[in-house]
């Protein structure tokens, strides 16, 4: 088998499938060729923060870790070897970690290590796609041709997602834009002239992300960026811009005061279940800090309950429910399996998990039963391959008919409870993690009866 890219989702890839006793090839183009972000020739090298978020089983990532555990992930039992104090986060000394990792790869006797570039996709299958959101401009450009154009991203633009029931809906309405018929499909927060004059004051004066180094100053991504400007950005170029951009109100009439808001925040849901909402073109430079000080302010966001903060950043991705196969191959390319956050996922341990079930499903004559999606990795999974989840009378999920845009783990993506269970809200996530770990241990105990798992307790991970 061969691998490409000894990132995070690379190098935990080609331990699980060495922990299964397969022989992996897996190329790394550092340290001869740079990334602009990656600093060394280490394997899975963090590129920014030293922290892998939280630990905390009540949350939505300490799930997504507790379920990597127990499936034995390398990388995840090197980042707890690496861990230093960081409250309920696992935050680990970088150097070590990835020191820790690039060791056991090169003493592993089941694991080629080639220090090159992979300029075309190699005709060896199975095949792994680890290159990351940084893969190299040669590699994304066979990749065009192979998959088409319109099927690969350059660069991230994301709205903030927020939870449904942490808003004050009295204060919002339905409605869609132009005044199409009926209830109306996005909430709506009306602004008067002088609460949107105070937002886009607020936007002017909030606290940037400033590029990364290296990786977002080059020309070809500012270039890129400039069809899709964040929120501020857009506020800069003039006082009615957003008036008669995003938070244009063409089409909609204010229930309260029976006329058109002068603006309007509008709200689009993000699962058919409407738990979660997200703040349509709201993609942003703001810090996480500014966005929560900033976008509390609306109306009906009083308590907000932010599942994800926008951004704006370079990454090469996916358009995954359109290019994958339930086996997380690519359907034009068979046996063929990217991975990582290049298949439509954020963040470290989210590209973790990615790595570990590509490793599940390609080394399995039949695929693996997906993981349910009231479970971490599943939640994740069903955000990628939607129609894999499908049951053949439902109708299309909302990621199969609306643009694809990367994910990270949050409670969002977890199908809702039955309205049934009362209680706060500590209480219903009590019952959906809780829920998650039943039907984890279910469908990981049918994987281990698949034989996976007998093989790597003969092999630990990482051992
Ligand atoms: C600038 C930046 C900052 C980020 N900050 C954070 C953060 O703070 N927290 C967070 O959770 N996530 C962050 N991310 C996202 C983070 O990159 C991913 O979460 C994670 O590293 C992705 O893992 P991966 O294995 O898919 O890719 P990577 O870890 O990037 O690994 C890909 C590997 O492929 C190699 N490669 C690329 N092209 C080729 C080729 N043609 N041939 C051979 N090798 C190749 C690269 O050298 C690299 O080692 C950041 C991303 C970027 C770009």
């Amino acid at each position: 088998m061969t691998i490409v890219g000894g990132g995070l989702a690379g190098t935990e890839a080609a331990l699980v499938l060495s922990g299964m006793n397969r022989r992996v090839t897996l190329f790394e183009m550092r340290p001869e060729c740079r990334t602009g972000a990656h600093r060394t020739g280490n394997l899975g090298e963090l590129v920014c923060s030293n922290s892998l978020k939280s630990m905390d089983p009540e949350t939505a990532h300490g799930l997504l870790k507790e379920e990597l555990l127990q499936m034995g992930s390398p990388v995840l039992s090197a980042a707890l070897s690496a861990r230093i104090p960081g409250g309920g986060a696992l935050v680990v000394d970088r150097d070590r970690f990835a020191s820790e990792l690039t060791d056991r790869v090169q003493n592993d006797p089941n694991i080629t290590l080639v220090r090159e570039r992979v300029d075309r996709i190699p005709p060896d299958r199975p095949l792994v796609l680890a290159t990351g959101p940084l893969t190299h401009p040669l590699l994304t450009e066979t990749l065009l041709e192979q998959i088409g154009s319109d099927r690969l991203s350059f660069y991230d633009a994301i709205s903030p997602v927020v939870e449904t029931d942490s808003l004050d809906l009295s204060e919002l309405f339905r409605g869609n834009r132009h005044g199409t018929p009926g209830e109306g499909d996005y909430l709506n927060v009306p602004l008067d002239e002088p609460a949107y004059r105070a937002f886009c004051a607020d936007l002017l004066t909030g606290e940037r992300v400033p590029p990364h180094e290296g990786v977002e100053d080059r020309p070809e991504v500012l270039r890129a960026f400039e069809a899709c400007q964040p929120i501020e950005s857009l506020a800069e170029s003039g006082p009615d811009t957003l008036a008669f951009g995003p938070m244009r109100p063409v089409g909609l009439v204010d229930p309260w005061t029976g006329r058109s808001p002068f603006a309007v925040v509008q709200l689009r849901a993000e699962n058919r279940e409407e738990t979660a909402f997200n703040l349509v073109g709201f993609q942003t430079k703001l810090r996480y800090s500014e966005q929560d000080r900033i976008f509390r302010k609306l109306p009906g966001f009083a308590h907000v309950q932010f599942l994800r903060f926008g951004s704006l950043h370079r990454n090469t991705f996916l358009d995954a429910p359109r290019v994958l196969g339930a086996d997380l191959a690519l359907k034009k390319l068979p046996k063929v399996y990217p991975t990582g956050q290049m298949v439509g996922v954020e963040g470290y341990t989210e590209s973790i998990a990615l790595g570990h079930l590509t490793a599940l499903f390609l080394s399995s004559d039949s695929p693996d039963s997906l993981p349910p999606p009231t479970t971490a990795v599943g939640a994740l999974l069903r955000a990628l391959i939607p129609s894999a989840y499908r049951r053949p009378d439902d109708a299309p999920a909302l990621g199969e008919t609306a643009p694809f845009s990367p994910v990270n783990l949050h409670f969002g993506l977890f199908p809702p409870l039955p309205a049934r269970v009362k209680g706060g809200k500590s209480e219903r996530r009590r019952v959906l993690v809780a829920r998650a770990r039943r039907d984890f241990e279910g469908w990981w105990e049918s994987v281990a009866g698949s034989g996976h798992a007998a093989d790597r307790r003969a092999r630990p991970a990482g051992g």
